[in-house]
């Protein structure tokens, strides 16, 4: 791919460990709140957490619900899937949530090995659902930021992946074309088939299938290809 000069990535759970930053700060959460005085089990809570998190994201990602809608329901909504009543679920859980989890370390495994062998070969950028301060305080906290050209969330745009808009605004800011940009990413919708229908070259991260233009299920494996 010898005209590539411009590489999108998507950030949460393509690069940012999100599941093992996540579980710490709930686990941390957990045990601060006494959440089920003993009548819940942590592994179930961090189970129905995640469930109903990814069932508000997935109807975020086609503007169904806000981001406010995220932030004042992902934590009552687990209560009541773990047995307790929404009515004991503290006020300030979720904000507190938000001001923990992106000052966590993790990496995917071979993160910060693949930027390394990228970085002088082209110009990374960063392509993001995910809200504007968060973001930046996870790449500022793991030094990811300094890898990166353009930083794009679907926040600062206004409109979020997969919509034309959100590639248009982004290659815009990066002075990149279909012909020299590639999407990398590990969601088969937002990352993958928004790309591929704007036109653009795709790389996907993860096991479950084979959407992308080209596939890993280990981010090391990209250098094959760039
Ligand atoms: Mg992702």
């Amino acid at each position: 791919m010898h005209k590539i000069k411009h590489l999108f990535f998507d950030l949460d759970h393509t690069l940012w460990d999100f599941e093992k930053n996540s579980e710490e700060t709930l686990t941390q959460l957990f045990s601060d709140y006494s959440i089920g005085n003993g009548t819940v089990d942590i592994d179930d809570f961090l189970k129905a957490y995640k469930k109903v998190n990814h069932e508000l994201w997935d109807l975020y990602n086609v503007n169904k619900v806000t981001k406010e809608d995220i932030r004042l329901k992902r934590f009552p909504r687990t209560y009541v899937m773990v047995g307790l009543s929404a009515l004991e679920c503290p006020e300030g859980i979720g904000d507190e949530y938000l001001e923990i989890c992106p000052h966590k370390p993790h990496l995917i495994e071979g993160a910060i090995d693949l930027l390394e062998y990228l970085k002088d070969k082209y110009q990374l950028h960063i392509l993001s659902n995910g809200f504007e301060k968060t973001q930046e305080i996870k790449l500022r906290t793991t030094g990811l930021d300094k890898y990166f050209d353009v930083v794009v969330t679907s926040e600062s745009c206004g409109h979020k992946k997969p919509s034309k808009e959100i590639f248009d605004f982004a290659l815009e800011k990066a002075g990149a074309n279909l012909e020299n940009a590639i999407m990398i990413g590990d969601n088969p919708i937002t990352d993958i088939k928004g790309a591929k229908e704007y036109g653009l070259k795709t790389i996907f991260f993860g096991n479950e299938k084979e959407v992308g233009d080209f596939n890993v299920q280990q981010l090391i494996e990209i250098k094959k290809y760039l």
